[in-house]
């Protein structure tokens, strides 16, 4: 399903319906010190899903319905009570399933990574506006720019892309080696990586923006997803160099459907607000201020 275009030119970006599904843990492997990799069996949510879209995950796995301590009912399913917002990684639409990467960063995250084989977590999805269609001309260049935990959407970005005829190219930063969680993912999906970190422990020593100002030329089209500070530097020299870019912005949100309203992101001409989980997370780059909310 096509989204509707916002005010500024027509939109290629996709929604879904979204769906509830228990979905079978097939895989889970460290990938890092401190980043997990997890491969889920999702026969309703894959087929649906685009390259952007994101899932709410609960972190526990599904009850067993068994009675906990003391023949207390088992609530530890319900806690936490909320679910944790996880952009898709890769995708197998045919096969019915889909992956997830994701850094540990509290609680959830942390009960996320204790999930085993054979285990069903809930899932609802597939959330949110896509990357926009990649379909269109073939020559025209495509940088796939990710930072730390907004690479792991790329991947299935890249291989979307491939799909439509395009040859994404694939600039990926972190603080170190370590961080480049997801990269390898992107690399198979089809996109070449010039890896660009901060120590210099792999690629390129310096930030992504560093190498992005070099590649880009006017009328290339830019997919970014990473750290506030890094999509604003996207959005500055994609402007300034008449380039098109789409971000993707991964606010912390509660809901994932537009009720909470605790993912706003700025529009940029001073009209109020979007939301992350309803009208993006993938923003056309000159429709928000991506700067972090003051709280
Ligand atoms: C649409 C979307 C897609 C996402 N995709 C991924 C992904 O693919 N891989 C991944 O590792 N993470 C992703 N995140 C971030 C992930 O949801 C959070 O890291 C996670 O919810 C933290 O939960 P927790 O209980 O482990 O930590 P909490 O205890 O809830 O938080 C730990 C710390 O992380 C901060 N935090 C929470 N959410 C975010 C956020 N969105 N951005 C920056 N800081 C945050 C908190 O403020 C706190 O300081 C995504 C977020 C969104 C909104």
């Amino acid at each position: 399903m096509e989204a509707p275009g916002p005010a500024g030119g027509p939109d290629r970006r996709r929604r879904s319906p979204w769906v509830r599904e228990e979905a079978l843990v097939l895989a889970q492997d460290q990938g890092g010190p401190d980043w997990f990799r997890l491969l889920l069996r999702a026969p309703r949510i894959a087929p649906l899903a685009w390259p952007g879209q994101f899932l709410q995950v609960a972190v526990r796995p599904v009850a067993t319905g068994l009675p906990g301590p003391a023949g207390a009912p088992d609530l530890a399913g319900s806690d936490p009570l909320l679910p944790r917002p996880l952009s898709i990684c890769t995708l197998d639409p045919e096969g019915g399933s889909l992956s997830v990467v994701y850094r540990v960063a509290g609680r959830g995250t942390a009960l996320l990574a204790s999930a085993r084989p054979g285990e069903r977590l809930a899932l609802l999805g597939p959330l949110g506006l896509s990357f926009p269609d990649p379909g269109g001309a073939a020559s025209r260049p495509l940088h796939l720019v990710g930072g730390g935990l907004g690479i792991p959407p790329l991947a299935c970005a890249a291989a979307w892309a491939r799909a439509g005829g395009r040859r994404p190219q694939a600039l990926l930063g972190a603080r170190g080696a370590a961080g480049l969680a997801g990269a390898a993912e992107v690399a198979a999906c089809g996109a070449p990586v010039q890896a660009v970190t901060e120590d210099g422990s792999a690629g390129v020593r310096g930030l992504v923006t560093d190498v992005l100002r070099e590649r880009l030329a006017p009328g290339d089209e830019v997919w970014s997803c990473g750290p506030p500070a890094m999509l604003a530097a996207v959005q500055r020299l994609c402007a300034a160099q008449g380039a098109e870019a789409w971000l993707c912005v991964e606010r912390a949100m509660a809901c994932g459907f537009g009720v909470c309203l605790g993912c706003a992101v700025a529009r940029s001409d001073g009209g109020g607000f979007l939301r992350a989980c309803v009208d993006g997370p993938v923003f056309r780059a000159g429709d928000v201020d991506v700067a972090e909310p003051r709280r």
